[in-house]
């Protein structure tokens, strides 16, 4: 009899591995943290044992943990503050006041203990998140067992709490260093746009990420202006202007390109970059559209990020799945554009390869971490029930995500959280929004 921590058995296990195979009626085991194995159900108490069993029945699927592969967590506390309009409207006019008042290490741990609430919830096991105060989103997400590759953002010019970008680098290098170990968190490097930042920084930013090895996360060609106003000023688009500086490398995460030219496809696959596309805030902000569909033909990473939810207005990834299948068939006109198991991939494996944590987690092979949520597949919205993948993109909900694990550890058992107390998050969202709302009437 072979014995380990942990059996789960499901109807369905959507494994995600290179052949997307589903295996039904068997159940997947952990131990130490990793997956071991799938064994039938048969199996199960004949010629396999655990100190834990837990049996979910014949309605649900175990698929691997979303990887929300950009958003800005605190930002939650900022969610309906301002909508329906552009994006450097939205930007200059409501958030970035409102984050010169607000933003503190308190505000980012509160805003982001938030996000990874609703983030479980949903089934998001692993996020990659740019913000503020680096070593306090890390504490918060350590506390919590999430799993998270973590950056703060920086700018040319001064924000409140930073005079100078060379802070924020500081903070980030102090935390990489304290954590450079951790078996769940990593810390990139934030340049936060081309409009926000220059060669100068981008040079520093590029030196970093060569001695440490970090991921550069960046937004790139987002708003519909952008591209051609950076034309305007320095005679090249960002992506071929940065070549020609040589600052790219496969470090670089491109998040959105929601304007890519047939020279910025080649460049992402010159120097194989990762794109993040996030479908729900390039449709909300009008920004443009990023061509998924033909970059994951031409052999680009393209990963999915639901952006922070001010802009979106919510961390969910079926929602955004569904959002990225939808929008690549009514902008190409082809039904075929991002199938259902494309955008399983895309939130999954692709997010993985994008923060270069696939050999780990992004999908539910042996010898992986044990990154794994399970989704009840019984609700009336869901029956009946033929294919399990597109099931859950077209008619899933987060509501119905039971159960989270982050390597190994239960996180979200039975709809319940198991490290965050909810009524506490709670209390702080009432703190800020009292706080915001008061700020807006002394400002009228
Ligand atoms: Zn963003």
């Amino acid at each position: 009899m072979q014995h380990v921590d942990t059996i789960i058995k499901a109807r369905w296990i959507l494994t995600v591995n290179p052949q997307d195979q589903i295996l039904t009626d068997h159940a997947l085991l952990i131990q130490a943290g990793k997956i071991s194995g799938f064994v039938p159900h048969q199996a199960v108490g004949q010629t396999v044992n655990a100190k834990e069993i837990i049996d979910l029945g014949e309605t649900h699927a175990l698929l691997p943990g979303f990887v929300n592969a950009h958003t800005h967590g605190a930002m939650n506390l900022l969610r309906g503050l301002a909508d329906d309009l552009s994006l450097l409207d939205w930007l200059q006019n409501y958030i970035w006041p409102t984050e010169a008042q607000v933003v503190s290490p308190e505000f980012v741990r509160d805003g982001l203990l938030h996000a990874c609430a609703e983030m479980l919830r949903g089934g998001t096991t692993c996020f990659n998140d740019n913000y503020f105060f680096v070593g306090e989103a890390a504490q918060v997400v350590a506390e919590v067992g999430m799993r998270a590759v973590l950056s703060e953002a920086f700018f040319v010019f001064p924000v409140p709490w930073s005079q100078h970008y060379e802070e924020g680098i500081q903070r980030s290098l102090d935390t990489y260093q304290t954590l450079k170990n951790h078996a769940l968190i990593n810390i990139a490097l934030a340049p936060h746009a081309p409009y926000s930042t220059d060669e100068q920084l981008l040079r520093r930013i590029k030196t970093l990420s060569e001695q440490h090895q970090m991921l550069i996360h960046m937004h790139m060609h987002e708003g519909r202006s952008e591209v051609p106003d950076y034309q305007a000023k320095f005679g090249a688009r960002p992506l071929a202007h940065y070549d020609a500086l040589g600052l790219l490398s496969n470090q670089w995460l491109n998040v959105h390109m929601c304007d890519c030219s047939l020279e910025d496809m080649e460049l992402l696959k010159k120097y194989q970059m990762s794109v993040i596309h996030c479908p729900e805030s390039n449709m909300k902000l009008a920004s443009g559209y990023c061509p998924a569909d033909a970059l994951i033909k031409a052999g680009i990473n393209v990963a999915l990020g639901t952006d922070g939810a001010a802009s979106n207005n919510d961390l969910d990834m079926i929602g955004e799945m569904r959002s990225a299948c939808f929008l690549a068939k009514a902008h190409t006109g082809n039904p075929i554009a991002i199938s259902a198991n494309d955008a399983l991939r895309m939130a999954t494996i692709n997010g993985a390869k994008a923060l270069k944590l696939d050999t780990r987690i992004g999908s539910l092979e042996v010898g992986k971490d044990a990154d794994i949520s399970a989704i009840d597949l019984s609700s009336i919205e869901t029956e009946p029930l033929y294919h399990p993948i597109p099931q859950i993109v077209y008619a899933g909900s987060r509501k119905d995500i039971s159960h989270v694990w982050v390597k190994g550890k239960i996180l979200l058992r039975d709809k319940q959280l198991t490290s965050i107390n909810l009524a506490e998050v709670k209390q702080k969202i009432r703190h800020w929004h009292n706080k915001i709302l008061q700020l807006a009437a002394n400002k009228q």
